[in-house]
């Protein structure tokens, strides 16, 4: 062996004495140490006086270049000397206690930690052992344990666990010995297979005898058994043991000791560790019902509760939180079922379709539509049976509450289209165009030969009698809208009769009849005698009309400007109890105008509103409860605020004090009230009679949702919202009535039954409120509402068939609170802006009457719905400028622009989207007139009018989201959906295929306004597949439109824009138009229900000023792309593109649109916690595997095992390291 060079490169001199020592122990390695073991002691004895002493030896020793450690640890290895090994254990305890963990680093990895075990092993035969190298031994494994990340399997393979263990249990009383045994018990824990193994060797009933009650002493050793506690508890083997063994109790008992005796709060690393104990104890089924029977909840809620004013504890409560929320008992909701508590019978169920399957309906049947009254059971919600089984195997027990994030997560990723063949736009092999002929009658623009239309007086002839000619008539189109061209004045005199309006709306019964009958049935003027007002507006199943409050009413006429009602407080009189404020109100309006309310005068600021026609178009919708009232905030119209609204701030704690006042619940039942004030479900009375200390609720208007309300406390309540019509969930749309509220007194509102993981509740948005009071006093306006707003996950179970077949266990609470300022008043609240499906109807009335003349406008119906309800369809162009064949080619050639909006009908803010699109297209603007002359609009503004009506959120009257039956819709069961495409058809069919295609959506989980569009390049290059995409056409034509709007309109954000094709969107009308029809700008355009976070409306709320001017920017940009694509050369589109988006073509490639389909928001500093439960334990089911795997394994093969073990842990290790995981959005 060569002389250790003990030179180095820092100048340590070679003859120093610690290397000279070093030397010569160095010539006693190996046969020189057994034969002299005296000079063995000598040496190392000296090299330790040494290094006690003089503080440059170590650095010496361990100075790089040098061969110190090795030194040392080889003679460590081959002495049997206890004093030499005492010495040399010495020596490196002085050497590793300096160096901040560099040198436990070197001494690992020159294999210290098995020469530590190989002594320890060898120590514990010799009998009694030596207590001082046992010691010695343990005190340097808990110093380089925490460096080996292979320790805990080479302390197990060794059978170092139970040398330990046994060490332990024979020195309890034996402090000095007992802290380092169990700081090496805490490393070898951390290891799951290990704390399986020692566990079944007795350490939790151990650890249970160290750890104590509060004492000043000894806090140390209680600190590292607790810890080792925690990590024991992780494995469900383990929690087993706990709870059998009773300690679940004993746990808690220790907790509440210390919480009260740390007065001072300097032990709260105890007091977390006892928590983190009890938080994996209820990791299991056994341990969450231990920890009740031991009234748990009680004491963490009371002592949390004591916590709560010291900031610094709040770990502390956020871990008793957790730990509370987890052993809630679940509860199914307060519903006889889960099921929507109205039902549409489907008169064209097929038998084996999919809708059948789904809901068991038996084909036929009831034609009429019709209230639910018998629940169909087996789409029920069910509570899983298995929480009641007792679980015996560790691998049954598998929490599954962030399997739905993770599956969420993980589809996410797989949902990227990768079929190459699905990706190229091909048009699928064209329906015969005897088919598609029908479709001829709404494109009758293009044979149109205006030969009777007089171009030179358009003001003498009405220009809309004249288009009555362009109209055909069929069973499905009404009759043409020939109307008068009101004048500017009776327009905007909103509050006439408009007799010569005929509505959109028809009976069904009508369609065969004349036209005259039709006439003179719309002719009738309204029932209404201003001078008498309403009591409410109201609609009879059979007749709809205007109730007349008997008292007159001096003061008003027609044109009377405000005009004067007396609705809400005889309304208040009618819906409140005797004895109530609004009682004694009404007795004084019987000859007094002291109750007189006015209607607010909107005509002017509101020309497309008109309340008469509004209750006309009501009367003509049919919805399946058969409402009979209109909401007011719909009967007077919204009148955006001048100013705007920020986004809400989001304040720390609020969501824990809400948190806890649901577990509050638990606690003290007794001040619970628990009483129904509304109920859907109750056909007799779904207003429950108030006896003035409750609020009272209303939804039963068109769009309304709301199921249930239960009064929880004196100013709290909980609401149910209703399921989709034929559905058990989809909800998220709420849209209610209050009344009989106190004023200036804070009342919170939870909604129980949400569904979505995350919300921008949660980022800043606030719900709607319309106060009538408000209206009447000249601010008719939705307004943004609410404080101590957030969105958790709660304690409601709900089945797998509730989530439509994805797991998860629990709904999720959205909470806001909110005060009234106004005595007497209706409020309402709602999801987002409403906009009802008679709205639609009365603004496309008013626009068709105040259409200039150069302006041609048709109104079809597309067909009819479920429901009953007509689709409208609209063409909207420019007149030809003459009846020239030049002029009426130019206006035959114009391309196509497609436009659709709503096929869902919580997304109100699409509604307003196409308002601003509509009233642009319509606008006397220059640029609105060039646009007209530019293209041809076809535009269906909902494509889901059954849906609004009836307050649902996503689906249809069959209960299917229509946006997702593009590729193969029914004709009877997605007619609206069927046809629209069938137009498109017709059009690609006829070499006309639109040059944009966009249906416009709202979006619930992200902020700004964006559009999803198809590229097949981006597609490839975000999936990675290989396929050689390079020689791939596709020129940039899909980018403009998007890049464009994010120049000029505000809240357009082309950072959130994307042009992936995703499998789970491939019905979609985007993808199906792009492929099917060939569309290349074929998009969905998604406007935030919440705000924006760029641009200029940075940091503020949505309203519907900003939605509107939404969709009028959407036809500026149009405009922009008119001047792109005027040009035939392919090439110059690209660069003027190019140029257009400033990028070269290639950066497609290199810079995509980012692919973001989660919302992506700050965190803050109350993490926003939507999962009850952490659940990290999901690898141990593996590891137990391999647990047992491995005992049987060493026991039969023992050198085949460490290998494949150590990989297996190595690769667990940094999973166990991990913190819970919690969802960071
Ligand atoms: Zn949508």
């Amino acid at each position: 062996m060569n002389k250790p060079k003990m030179a180095s490169e820092k100048g340590v001199p070679s003859n120093s004495r610690a290397q000279i020592l070093l030397a010569q122990l160095e010539k006693l390695t190996g046969d020189g140490m057994v034969r002299d073991p005296e000079m063995a002691r000598q040496i190392t004895s000296k090299l330790l006086h040494l290094i006690q002493t003089q503080e440059k030896t170590s650095k010496e020793v361990m100075s790089k270049g040098t061969s110190g450690m090795e030194v040392i640890l080889s003679s460590l290895e081959s002495t049997r000397d206890i004093p030499t090994i005492l010495n040399i254990l010495c020596i490196l305890s002085e050497l590793l206690t300096l160096g901040k963990g560099r040198r436990a680093g070197v001494f690992v990895s020159k294999g210290g930690t098995a020469v530590l075990l190989r002594i320890l092993i060898s120590a514990n035969k010799e009998f009694p052992p030596n207590e001082e190298l046992m010691l010695q031994v343990h005190s340097l494994l808990a110093k380089v344990g925490p460096k080996d990340r292979k320790l805990g399997v080479k302390a197990r393979l060794t059978g170092a666990l139970n040398v330990t263990i046994n060490l332990i249990k024979k020195n309890l009383q034996n402090v000095k010995l007992l802290l380092p045994c169990l700081q090496v018990l805490r490393v070898y824990s951390a290891n799951m297979v290990n704390a399986i193994s020692l566990g079944n060797s007795g350490a939790i009933e151990l650890m249970f005898k160290i750890v104590a009650p509060y004492s000043k002493k000894n806090t140390s050793l209680i600190k590292v058994s607790v810890d080792a506690l925690v990590a024991l508890l992780k494995s469900k083997t383990n929690a087993r043991r706990a709870v059998e063994g009773s300690y679940v109790s004993t746990l808690l008992a220790l907790y509440l000791d210390w919480h009260r005796n740390d007065t001072w709060h300097r032990h709260t690393v105890i007091r977390k560790g006892l928590l983190a104990c009890l938080r994996n104890v209820t990791n299991i089924k056994l341990g969450r019902r231990a920890f009740t029977k031991a009234d748990g909840m009680r004491i963490l809620y009371n002592s949390s509760s004591e916590c709560l004013s010291v900031r610094t504890l709040d770990p502390l409560v956020n871990a008793s939180s957790l730990i509370m929320r987890k052993c809630f008992p679940k509860n199914r909701l307060p519903l006889p079922t889960i099921k929507s508590a109205f039902h549409y019978q489907l008169e064209h169920v097929l038998a084996s379709g999919p809708v059948a399957q789904r809901y068991s309906q038996p084909p036929g049947g009831r034609t009429q539509a019709q209230l639910c009254s018998e629940p169909l059971k087996k789409v029920d919600d069910v509570v899983d049976d298995s929480d009641d089984n007792e679980d015996t195997e560790a691998d049954t027990e598998n929490d599954t509450e962030n399997e739905e994030d993770e599956k969420e997560c993980r589809s996410l990723n797989d949902d990227i289209e990768k079929d190459i063949n699905k990706l190229h736009p091909q048009k699928i092999p064209s329906r015969p165009y005897e088919e598609l002929r029908v479709y001829e009658k709404f494109f009758v623009e293009l044979s149109e030969d205006f030969q009777g239309y007089n171009f030179e007086s358009p003001t003498t002839s009405s220009p809309a009698q004249s288009a009555q000619s362009i109209v055909v008539p069929t069973p499905q189109a009404l009759p043409p809208n020939h109307i008068t061209a009101p004048t500017a004045q009776n327009v905007s005199n909103a509050s006439a009769p408009a007799p010569t309006i005929p509505p959109l709306q028809l009976e069904t019964s009508q369609f065969g009849k004349d036209f005259n009958t039709k006439e003179e049935a719309h002719n009738q003027p309204v029932e209404q005698d201003w001078s008498q007002a309403p009591e409410y507006v109201s609609l009879n199943a059979d007749e709809m009309r205007v109730k007349q409050k008997g008292s007159p009413i001096s003061a008003p006429k027609p044109t009377q400007s405000p005009l004067l009602l007396e609705g809400i407080a005889i309304r208040c009189l009618a819906a409140g109890g005797g004895g109530s404020d609004c009682g004694s109100e009404g007795g004084e309006d019987e000859g007094s105008e002291g109750a007189v309310l006015e209607v607010p005068d909107t005509a002017q600021l509101l020309p497309l509103h008109d309340l008469d026609l509004y209750v006309e178009m009501v009367k003509g919708t049919k919805s399946v409860p058969h409402y009979t009232e209109v909401a007011y905030p719909d009967y007077f119209g919204h009148v955006p605020p001048t100013y705007r609204e920020s986004l809400l701030e989001r304040l720390y704690g609020v969501q824990r004090s809400k948190i806890f006042q649901d577990i509050e619940r638990l606690i003290h039942p007794n001040n619970i009230m628990d009483k129904v004030v509304y109920d859907l479900d109750m056909p007799s009375c779904p207003v429950i009679e108030s006896d003035g200390e409750s609020l009272r609720f209303n939804s039963k208007f068109e769009s309304g949702n709301l199921r249930k309300a239960i009064q929880i406390r004196k100013y709290e309540y909980d609401l149910i919202l209703n399921s989709d019509i034929n559905s058990n969930h989809h909800h998220q749309w709420f849209y209610f009535e209050v009344s009989g509220m106190r004023v200036g007194t804070m009342y919170r509102f939870n909604i129980i039954n949400c569904e979505k993981s995350n919300s921008q509740f949660n980022y800043g948005m606030q719900a709607l409120m319309y106060s009538v009071q408000e209206a009447i006093s000249g601010r008719p306006r939705w307004v943004r509402t609410g404080t101590d707003i957030c969105y958790y996950k709660n304690n409601f179970a709900r089945s797998s068939i509730a989530t439509g077949g994805q797991k998860g266990k629990s709904y999720y609470t959205m909470t806001f609170s909110t005060s009234f300022s106004h005595k007497d008043d209706v409020c309402y609240f709602s999801y987002h802006y409403p906009y009802t499906y008679s709205s639609l109807k009365m603004h496309l009335s008013k626009l068709e009457a105040m259409r200039a003349p150069e302006i041609y406008l048709r109104q079809d119906v597309l067909c009819e719905t479920l429901g009953g309800n007509s689709c409208p369809f609209l063409t909207i162009t420019a007149m030809p400028e003459s009846n020239s064949s030049d002029h009426i080619c130019q206006f035959r050639n114009r391309p196509f622009i497609f436009l659709s909006a709503r096929v869902h009908p919580g997304e109100t803010n699409a509604s307003w989207v196409m308002k601003g699109t509509l009233e642009f297209l319509m606008g006397t603007s220059l640029l609105a007139a060039t646009l007209r002359e530019a293209y041809i609009f076809k535009i269906v503004p909902m494509l889901n009018p059954d849906g609004v009506v009836n307050g649902n959120h996503r689906c249809s009257l069959s209960g299917e989201d229509l946006n997702r039956q593009w590729q193969n819709p029914n004709p009877e069961l997605h007619p609206t959906i069927y046809h629209t495409k069938s137009l498109l058809q017709y059009l690609a069919h006829t070499q006309r295929a639109p040059l944009v295609f966009c249906d416009y959506h709202g979006h619930s989980r992200k902020k700004n306004v964006f559009m999803y569009g198809c590229s097949l390049k981006e597609t490839i290059w975000q999936s990675n597949i290989s396929a050689a995409s390079s020689d791939l056409q596709e020129d940039l034509a899909y980018r403009a439109l998007p890049k464009i709007l994010s120049q000029i309109a505000p809240a357009f954000s082309m950072a959130s824009c994307s042009f992936v094709v995703e499998r789970s969107k491939e019905s979609t009308a985007r993808v199906v138009v792009w492929r099917e029809i060939g569309v290349q700008r074929s998009y969905t355009m998604e406007s935030t229900v919440c705000g924006c976070d760029q641009g200029k409306y940075k940091g503020f709320q949505i309203g519907t000023r900003e939605l509107e001017e939404m969709g009028a920017q959407f036809c500026v940009a149009l405009l922009r792309l008119k001047r792109m694509t005027g040009l035939h050369n392919h090439q110059h589109l690209l660069d003027l593109e190019s140029d257009l988006i400033g990028t070269q073509p290639k950066v497609v490639s290199s810079c995509p649109t980012t692919y973001v389909m989660d919302e992506d928001e700050p965190s803050f500093l109350e993490a926003v916690d939507y999962s009850a439960e952490s659940n990290d334990d999901d690898t141990e089911v593996d590891l137990e595997a391999a647990a047992s795997a491995a005992s049987i394994a060493t026991t039969e093969d023992g050198g085949e095992v460490p290998d494949r073990l150590s990989d297996a842990e190595s690769n667990n290790h940094d999973a166990w390291k991990s913190e819970p995981v919690t969802s960071s959005q």
